[in-house]
């Protein structure tokens, strides 16, 4: 036994009953993966609806030889930075094939999404810079930002008026400027008004990070929200991750030679950090040939979620995310209790992730649903709806 500290046993004793109390305590939970987007969980077989392996692909036969073929003939682990011996072929194979799909010159993979963001940011600003960032952006986006020690603003969420006013009143006073951005937010599944926020970028010399987490895929043919504007929107700085639609593990930035390069001399999270395992990269790899030749597989999620919205009466969703505000961390619990009852999982998402009083269902799909698997989740939402609002 490790010897208990009694004052570090009280804090964590106290912080727990306090998260208790606001229902706000956190779970991990074993999930076991069945294939396709089935999952047991507490002994009982459910249809994922709230994964962010869009495509299926984490499960995808094809993918999942590429993983076992590359750890046979590479190894198991990198062993070491990019910088020392860590820099695997496949890696530098996977950041030209990215540039290529995103359109630009030069590609970095990290060891993850949220790597990434901690990478990025303080890498290019400092203090006496500046930084924006949308209220909603993922909490990584946020963390970058502060580590970066540049001065930080957050502006209302897709409020391009509010970005105008606050890049009018400071950003005179500041060295260099960055605006911060999801490209399909991540619990709401809206998109940045990109064309605008770019048009405000270049007006104020403010170098835009998009973080197309959930966007590479999926929309504008897979290659990311910027793409499905008409002309496409794409920012200088432009991350996302290979854990979700790729079905890997991974996150990358596509930029600019120059600041590839300036990153990989800067970026503290490349330096310091172990190169991804041979099995990762090449997974990522065989999803982005899936991706680039399979339309019926990148239209799907889409499709899918029209025809959920549709049954629900929902508006036309812009992404795969369907949010459902329930208001209270108690709502959304009991609401994901009822869905496990009529087998799908649908976790409760609740504050710090989302604001407070917005605890929410967050529903994924995925290609890997069935229609059935929809009009049956819809018909089991429906039924909760009926159930809450006949209590009230
Ligand atoms: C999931 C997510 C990340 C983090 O990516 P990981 O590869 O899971 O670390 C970053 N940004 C957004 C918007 C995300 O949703």
């Amino acid at each position: 036994m490790t010897p208990a500290c009694a004052s570090l046993e009280r804090f964590a004793a106290d912080k727990l009953a306090k998260l208790d109390r606001r229902q706000l305590r956190r779970q991990t939970h074993e999930t076991r993966p069945l294939g396709g987007a089935l999952v047991e969980r507490d002994g009982q077989r459910l249809v994922n609806a709230c994964s962010n392996d869009y495509l299926g692909l984490s499960q995808h036969p094809v993918v999942i030889e590429a993983a076992r073929a590359a750890t046979a003939t590479y190894g198991a682990g990198s062993g070491a930075s990019r910088l020392v011996t860590g820099g695997h072929p496949l890696l530098f194979e996977l950041e030209s094939r990215l540039a290529r799909f995103k359109g630009s010159e030069d590609c970095l993979v990290f060891g993850s999404g949220y790597l990434t963001n901690l990478a990025v940011t303080p890498a290019l600003v400092g203090p006496g810079d500046l930084v924006l960032i949308d209220a909603l952006a993922h909490a990584c986006l946020h963390a970058g930002a502060r580590l970066s020690g540049a001065r930080v603003e957050i502006f209302g969420h897709n409020d391009m008026v509010d970005l105008e006013t606050r890049l009018t009143r400071l950003r005179a006073d500041c060295r260099h400027a960055m605006i911060l951005t999801d490209g399909v937010f991540s619990m709401d599944g809206d998109l940045a008004p990109l064309p605008a926020l770019l048009e405000l970028a270049a007006k104020f010399d403010a170098w835009a990070l998009v973080d197309d987490a959930h966007g590479v895929g999926i929309l504008g043919e897979g290659r990311g929200t910027g793409h499905s504007f008409q002309p496409p929107a794409l920012a200088p700085l432009q991350m996302g991750t290979l854990s979700k639609a790729l079905g890997s593990y991974g996150g990358y930035l596509c930029a600019s030679r120059a600041v590839c390069d300036l990153l990989r001399s800067r970026a503290r999270p490349l330096v310091f950090t172990t190169a991804l395992p041979p099995a990762s990269i090449a997974a990522a790899l065989a999803a982005l040939d899936l991706i680039e030749s399979d339309t019926a597989l990148r239209e799907r999620p889409m499709q899918l979620a029209r025809r959920f919205c549709a049954r629900l009466g929902l508006p036309t969703p812009t992404s795969p995310i369907i949010p459902i505000v329930l208001g209270h961390a108690d709502s959304a619990l009991a609401a994901s209790r009822a869905l496990q009852e009529d087998g799908f999982l649908v976790a409760a998402i609740r504050p710090p992730t989302v604001p407070e009083g917005t605890a929410r269902l967050r529903i994924t799909i995925s290609a890997a649903h069935s229609e059935a698997d929809m009009d049956r989740l819809a018909a089991a939402l429906q039924s909760i709806r009926q159930t809450t609002e006949a209590a009230e």
